[in-house]
């Protein structure tokens, strides 16, 4: 019951749309960091999810994770293929608010302190060595790889770093569930899924050219890096078909 006061609380300060069951705040990637910060200077925990097509299908088909998606307190469009979603169902999102780039603005723009967890071993520490050298009011704190058998055992040593900001780069569904379990146990204020940041800030794999990502392609560029991911791409036309069906019914 208190929970569910506090949620709806959560909710009436937000704009929100949902789409095929999962909440997206309406903002602006100006907007979104504004808020951030705002939260850093409270005491208060928030979780930061950011969405694709691909995981929205996840949450589909899985509704405690759509229940664990809906559970945070700010959840953005990451894709492209969200913001034509919310198009089709005529709540038009302004803009694409990739985690990435809010990321990007956030070592920018606020003096915190980042934990990275995840990825592969040395990648986030290769991360943490370039986003400081680059951005000096981000100190990153501390950094695990995302290959770890028990995260119970982490707990303390994260907690000893005491971030303000805890990034949480496993992949889409782990990385949200972690947070969503743990982030009671756990030091820091704001917490963000943030997939395969660490991989793109570490240098590891390449952010496509800034004319995909002005043109929108950068999910193509991706594929054409990765093309095993042709099979995670495919999803966007069966959420696109799937997004139509449900305005319709
Ligand atoms: N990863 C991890 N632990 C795991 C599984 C995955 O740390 O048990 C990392 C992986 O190394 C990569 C990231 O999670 O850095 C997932 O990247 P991907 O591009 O698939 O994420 P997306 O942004 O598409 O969800």
């Amino acid at each position: 019951m208190a929970n569910g006061g506090k949620r709806m609380q959560k909710q009436k300060s937000r704009k929100i749309i949902e789409i095929l069951g999962v909440t997206i705040d309406v903002l602006t990637m100006d907007k979104a960091v504004a808020t951030v910060k705002s939260w850093l200077s409270q005491e208060q925990k928030r979780m930061i999810f950011t969405v694709n097509p691909e995981i929205i299908m996840l949450a589909k088909e899985d509704p405690a994770f759509a229940q664990v998606l809906n559970s945070a307190d700010m959840v953005t469009a990451d894709g492209i293929g969200v913001v034509i979603a919310s198009k089709k169902i005529g709540r038009p999102l302004p803009e694409r608010v990739a985690g990435y780039d809010l990321q990007l603005r956030l070592f920018a723009e606020t003096e915190a302190g980042y934990y990275f967890l995840g990825a592969a071993e040395g990648v986030a520490a290769e991360a943490a060595r370039k986003i400081m050298a680059k951005y000096p009011k981000a100190k990153v704190v501390g950094c695990h790889n995302g290959y770890f058998n028990r995260f119970e055992d982490l707990i303390e040593e994260i907690n000893a770093c005491n971030p303000d900001v805890l990034l949480v780069g496993l992949g889409a569904k782990k990385q949200e569930e972690l947070i969503a379990r743990y982030q009671d146990q756990l030091n820091a204020k704001i917490f963000i899924g943030v997939g395969g940041s660490f991989d793109g800030f570490s240098g590891k794999v390449k952010r496509a050219p800034d004319i995909f990502i002005r043109l929108h392609l950068e999910w193509f560029y991706r594929l054409l890096k990765q093309p095993s991911r042709w099979k995670r791409m495919l999803k966007l036309p069966l959420f696109l078909v799937a997004v139509r069906k449900s305005k319709k019914s």
